[in-house]
């Protein structure tokens, strides 16, 4: 496994591959590495002959500047865990690398659509610029032809999807199955955070989901809405923000359910820890 810390090394060890046409799959990651990650990587590895994988926590996608001061980075554990799936190429590049003016903003944008403010990006203003900025980085070192994401990030992945048409990059995008702990949590890196007490609060964003999803043949949608609310509500320690059964696409509320893609999607705090979640429901 190769450890790169350069978009020059990166271009330099890749060059040779692609120009032998090997197929490249590119697994962006922020680090603290769990088996949602893992997940990815062996998704990759059934695809593509190489698979590089990036650690890198991106300063311009976090809003608050206490997470992103807390967010976990146990690079050790990572770069085994990586070595231990047989990935292949770990690229590790510091913030100057990847933003040469840093903290001096970059000012390009992508017309990423009208749902890049909606959901995480009311709460997270200015994310998905962010994170579509590192990606488009990504992309031009790395010049994947497949990259991906974890369908935990349903929001994300469409934003990078958008970011694809909209520069018309030939790279094709996979989203992946949400991996959970056995009682439901989904695995975040987010998780270690929570104190026991919280592990256990923060059950109720699954079940909630859950409920919707079982539920969703039977009862209409203010119903659904209402008893996946009240669930979280009434969960001590949970404030939650959203919780809404949007189309896929839009990510606008939906009005009846034959809407083609529908999505419930979850953003609550636990504790002093913002989780995500969402299931599909087609
Ligand atoms: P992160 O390191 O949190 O930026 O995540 C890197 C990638 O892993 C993103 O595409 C995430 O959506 C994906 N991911 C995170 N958690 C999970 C999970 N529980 N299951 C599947 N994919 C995940």
């Amino acid at each position: 496994m190769e450890i790169i810390h350069t978009v020059a090394a990166l271009k330099m060890l890749l060059a040779p591959l692609q120009k032998a046409d090997s197929k490249i799959a590119l697994v962006p990651t922020m680090g603290a590495l769990h088996k949602g990650h893992l997940s990815l990587i062996e998704m990759a590895q059934k695809q593509a002959q190489i698979v590089v994988c990036s650690i890198f926590v991106n300063p311009t996608q976090f809003t608050d500047p206490k997470d992103l001061e807390r967010y976990p980075r146990p690079l050790e554990h990572d770069i085994k865990m990586l070595y231990d799936a047989g990935c292949n190429v770990v690229f590790m590049p510091s913030v100057k690398e990847m933003y040469p003016s840093f903290p001096t903003p970059e000012h390009w944008q992508v017309d990423l659509g009208p749902a890049e403010f909606l959901l995480e990006g009311e709460f997270r203003k200015g994310h998905y610029q962010g994170v579509t900025q590192i990606v488009k980085k990504l992309f031009d070192a790395v010049q994947p032809d497949v990259a991906f994401f974890g369908q935990k990030d349903f929001q994300q992945v469409l934003m990078i999807k958008n970011m694809v048409k909209y520069f018309n990059m030939e790279v094709e995008i996979v989203s992946c199955p949400i991996i959970r702990e056995e009682d439901g949590l989904a695995m975040s890196s987010r998780n270690i955070h929570l104190s026991l007490t919280d592990r256990e609060n923060a059950l109720v964003l699954s079940k909630a989901l859950t409920y919707v999803a079982t539920h969703f043949d039977q009862e209409n949608l203010p119903t659904l809405l209402a008893k996946a609310k009240t669930m979280i509500n009434e969960t001590p320690g949970v404030v939650l923000d959203y919780f809404t059964i949007a189309d896929g696409e839009t990510l606008l509320p939906i009005e009846n359910k034959n809407a083609a893609h529908p999505v419930a999607l979850v953003a609550a705090k636990v504790g002093e820890t913002r989780l995500i979640d969402n299931v599909l429901l087609s």
